[in-house]
């Protein structure tokens, strides 16, 4: 569904990201763990040109982004291939000034053009999947952070995205509302979806992974499955990793 080829980001002199070649398959669920500053956070920026890869090639779902030095992406290609992602961020980003409902309406209806009727609908439903039919109508402020975070996965997959990106979806959560927030995106990995999740939580990455992506240093060191990599790291730097969740 995704896939990467030699991937570069420079901030200035500063090597962000250095080669990242990967393939996510449609439908797995893929955990990308490492160290502070390793360029997580980057990788998931560049995926939909949030941020402009500095070289390499992006291909997602069947449309190909290739980095030309002083030349913007194509538009068209950039739009499409946008499209078939979205992304949940640490920090929910909802719309304050929106209702929950509205939150989650709004782009499917200015993006995409769809029917308001018929994105409603579709969002009571998806509200109604996260255990939050009764709160359609509320401000995102009157709500708590792993209830935001339900509200920020349905307006996702309102996009109706073949692929989703999460940046540490959890990490902003009071502790008692991790499992929430964890147990919704593990209904989405066992209906198929295809995520890329940035996380610190090891217990879900050792049970929800098809993959682990390990990167340390802008570079992706180890591409395992989790019983191999929490039990057998196939590099020091991941075993020192580790070390500090055991
Ligand atoms: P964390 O786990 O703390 O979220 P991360 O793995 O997500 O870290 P990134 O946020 O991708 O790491 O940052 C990787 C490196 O790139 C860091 O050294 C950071 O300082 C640098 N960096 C990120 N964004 C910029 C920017 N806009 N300009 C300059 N340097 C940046
Ligand atoms: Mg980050």
């Amino acid at each position: 569904a995704l896939s990467t080829e030699r991937l570069c980001k420079h901030f200035g002199d500063v090597e962000v990201l250095r080669d990242i070649s990967v393939d996510i398959p449609a439908g797995t669920t893929n955990c990308i763990l490492g160290p502070s500053g390793s360029g997580k956070s980057t990788f998931l920026r560049c995926l939909n040109w949030l941020e402009e890869p500095t070289s390499g090639a992006i291909t997602v779902a069947g449309v190909r982004l290739q980095q030309r030095s002083g030349k913007p992406a194509p538009r068209r290609e950039l739009a499409l291939a946008r499209g078939k992602m979205a992304m949940v961020f640490q920090n929910f980003a909802l719309w304050p000034h929106l209702t929950v409902l509205e939150n989650i309406v709004e782009s499917p209806v200015h993006v995409l053009h769809r029917p308001r009727d018929e994105v409603r609908a579709e969002g009571l439903a998806l509200l109604e999947r996260v255990g939050l039919a009764a709160k359609a109508d509320v401000y995102p402020h009157t709500l708590s952070g792993g209830q935001k975070q339900r509200v920020a996965i349905c307006r996702a997959l309102a996009m109706r995205p073949q692929i989703v990106l999460f940046d540490e979806p959890t990490s902003a959560l009071d502790p008692e509302m991790v499992g929430e927030v964890l147990a919704v995106m593990r209904e989405l990995a066992a209906g198929g979806l295809t995520m890329l999740i940035v996380t610190h939580e090891m217990a879900f990455a050792r049970d929800v992974a098809d993959t682990v992506i390990f990167m340390d240093q802008g570079q992706v060191r180890e591409i395992s499955p989790p019983s191999v990599f929490f039990t057998n790291p196939g590099t020091e730097r991941a075993q020192r990793f580790l070390q500090r969740f055991m």
